[in-house]
């Protein structure tokens, strides 16, 4: 009989809503959101199978008025805490966050204002500057998306970097899932050897300067457990042509550890985790 292999990092849709709307984003759109209490529930169970970490992710999570309490109660747990926010809100919480926070991810898609929409790039620049010079801060995690708008603008982003405290720069190859991804699919995919070849270039020229962690769709393909703001669990798998999520079941259901390991790819999984928390 195999062991069950449980979850050791988890990641968390606490909301669906966004005050963004990116054409490449892959968060799903409309989702009920599980109450405090259910999330209490869940990180209890979480807690009962030696789940690690809790990476927290939306939509935009910092939306979620009890942010405080949810971060709270996960760092009562012991839990380590991944956050992945698209900064505008990131003073509203700057406090809770250098305490609790153990690696906080920031989107630059784009070396100025234009892409994410409104002010967001600055927002983010002002995160950035206002961390280099805290010495209580968390592992900080710039990620890009890779899609046909951004490819030629990563040399910039680069450069950017160097000027600020960053310890990963995650550059994720687009992936067409859920609602506007999908739609925009056709204007912004990127084949996995233009990929690659980006990749290669930027880790020549920078990377004895910036620690990039390239990730690719495939490498992506089943390996997370996600838990959807409702509290459904999904699987995205990137299989090229086909790319879904999919659903096996609710956080509660007394079977989902099981059913997770059906379908999730256990070392895409790891090599997931280490690549994110390291
Ligand atoms: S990619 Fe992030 S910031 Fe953009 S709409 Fe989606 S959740 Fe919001």
């Amino acid at each position: 009989v195999a062991k069950t292999e449980y979850p050791k990092v988890i990641a968390l849709q606490l909301t669906s809503r966004c005050n963004r709307n990116c054409k490449h984003c892959f968060a799903p759109k409309g989702t009920a959101e599980m109450s405090f209490e259910e999330l209490i529930r869940a990180f209890m169970l979480f807690f009962s199978w030696g789940t690690k970490g809790v990476l927290l992710t939306g939509g935009e999570p910092l939306l979620r008025k009890d942010f405080g309490d949810i971060v709270e109660s996960l760092q009562k747990h012991s839990f380590e805490i991944y956050l992945d926010t698209n900064g505008d809100r990131f003073f509203d919480y700057a406090d809770v966050i250098l305490e609790s926070v153990d690696n906080l991810g920031l989107p630059i898609d784009f070396p100025n204002t234009s892409y994410r929409g409104g002010r967001n790039f600055n927002n983010v620049i002002k995160v950035l500057d206002y961390l280099k010079n805290n010495e209580q801060r968390p592992r900080i995690r710039v990620g890009t998306v890779a899609t046909q708008d951004t490819l030629e603008f990563l040399e910039d982003i680069a450069e950017l970097l160097l000027n600020y405290v960053v310890d990963i720069w995650k550059i994720y190859q687009f992936t067409p899932q859920d609602v506007n991804a999908t739609a925009n699919r056709a204007s912004l995919e990127v084949s996995d050897a233009e990929f690659k070849g980006f990749i290669n270039r930027l880790r020549k020229k920078y990377g004895n300067r910036l620690n990039i962690v390239s990730s690719a769709r495939n490498n992506r393909s089943r390996a997370y457990f996600m838990v959807h703001p409702d509290g459904d669990v999904v699987v995205p798998i990137d299989e090229g042509e086909s790319c879904k999520k999919q659903l096996i079941g609710n956080i509660f259901d007394e079977d989902i550890v099981e059913k997770w390991q059906q379908v999730h790819s256990s070392s895409n999984y790891l090599k997931n985790i280490a690549c994110t928390l390291c």
